[in-house]
């Protein structure tokens, strides 16, 4: 995606030459792909930025995982693999390059460093966070344990390695309901913790027999959507198919048309092809997934994330050419955590990415909050 540019850098000064027509040149088939997206006054900013990180993945052996959220001309222009966290973490573990650079948020680049602890994970900008994960500690589910001893602990990948590292497997919203079926069959029990995404936990609740135990964490950006608003968008666009994210409220599956995590509604965008979506989760996602679908409409009701939205060209840049922000995880806490993620791994992969079913997601099932 992002190869087939030349080095318009001076690595000596280590800023690119500006929108030079070498620059433009280089950048033109990319523009073309991101016209619409892209305006291009934002493009002539834009390409000296990505002709320069493009050079210097080249020099440094460096690679660039870009997940979802990120803004077009980041996740189209330099990620070399993208996705979600699911398919990011598989990727940080294949990935032969010496660096990684993680455009996302810091979780993310301690699940790479976690799982290729040999190389170098460069976060552009450390103080993207994320509202779940600085929800709960390790030492929250040290007590959690002690309190429902034999019960197997589940965890969103949305946690910091403390958290993985006193967990039993990990899961995504891709995966959620597939992991907590394991963990009860293997644990031989019918219950299971699934920390720390409360609405997950209560989404996923209704797509399975096995009884939750869930946590009060909260997405910031899925859960400021609510019924109201997917009834004021079936009002204004009657025609549009809603897709709702499960780290929204349950009351925001009941009004969709479809759930599911950021891989399946991309796949039932390019798959069906609707004339006009709805994509009810965060604003780039959107504008990514419109990239290659230009046969439908996308009505985006914009939420962003603040914490993804930390990570620019600039500070990408910035990290490749300086060597920093350098992510470290304690060997000690990074093996166990290891083991979680690795569990979550290799359980087979979906055959399709999982759609959580309606007519399941409708029906009320109790949650035991901690
Ligand atoms: S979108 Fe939500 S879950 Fe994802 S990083 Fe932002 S706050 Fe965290």
């Amino acid at each position: 995606m992002a190869d087939g540019f030349a080095a318009p850098v001076d690595f000596a000064t280590g800023f690119a030459h500006g929108f030079t027509p070498e620059v433009e040149a280089l950048t033109a088939p990319l523009f073309a792909k991101l016209q619409g997206k892209v305006t291009p006054f934002e493009w002539r900013m834009h390409a000296p930025l990505i002709a320069e990180i493009n050079a210097l993945k080249r020099a440094k052996n460096a690679v660039i995982l870009a997940h979802n959220y990120m803004t077009p001309e980041i996740f189209h222009g330099v990620g070399d693999y993208v996705g979600d966290s699911l398919g990011l973490a598989r990727e940080a573990q294949r990935a032969e390059a010496e660096i990684i650079v993680q455009a996302g948020v810091h979780f993310m680049a301690e699940t790479s460093k976690i799982l290729s602890p040999d190389k170098k994970v460069l976060i552009p900008d450390p103080l993207a966070g994320c509202s779940l994960a600085s929800s709960i500690t390790g030492a929250d589910v040290r007590l959690i344990k002690q309190r429902y001893p034999g019960v197997p602990v589940v965890t969103y990948v949305n946690t910091t390695a403390d958290v993985k590292a006193e967990t039993d497997i990990c899961c995504t919203s891709a995966n959620a309901v597939q992991v907590v079926e394991h963990a009860a069959r293997e644990w031989g029990v019918d219950r299971a913790i699934l920390i720390p995404d409360e609405f997950l936990a209560r989404n996923v609740a209704r797509q399975t027999d096995v009884r939750i135990i869930a946590w009060a964490g909260r997405c910031e950006v899925h859960e400021r959507f609510s019924a109201a608003d997917i009834a004021e968008m079936r009002q204004s666009w009657p025609d549009a198919e809603i897709l709702a994210h499960p780290e929204c409220p349950t009351e925001v599956l009941e009004a969709s048309d479809f759930a599911g995590s950021t891989a399946a509604m991309s796949d039932y965008v390019s798959q069906r092809k609707p004339k006009r979506v709805i994509l009810i989760t965060e604003c780039s996602m959107a504008d990514n997934v419109a990239v290659d679908a230009p046969e439908t409409e996308f009505v985006r009701p914009c939420n962003l994330c603040p914490h993804m939205k930390r990570i620019t060209l600039q500070n990408i840049r910035d990290a490749l050419l300086f060597d920093r922000f350098e992510v470290t995880v304690d060997p000690a806490i990074a093996e166990r955590a290891r083991a979680a993620v690795q569990r979550m791994i290799d359980m087979p992969p979906p055959v399709v990415p999982a759609r959580y079913d309606l007519v399941r997601a409708r029906h009320h099932v109790d949650v035991e909050l901690i």
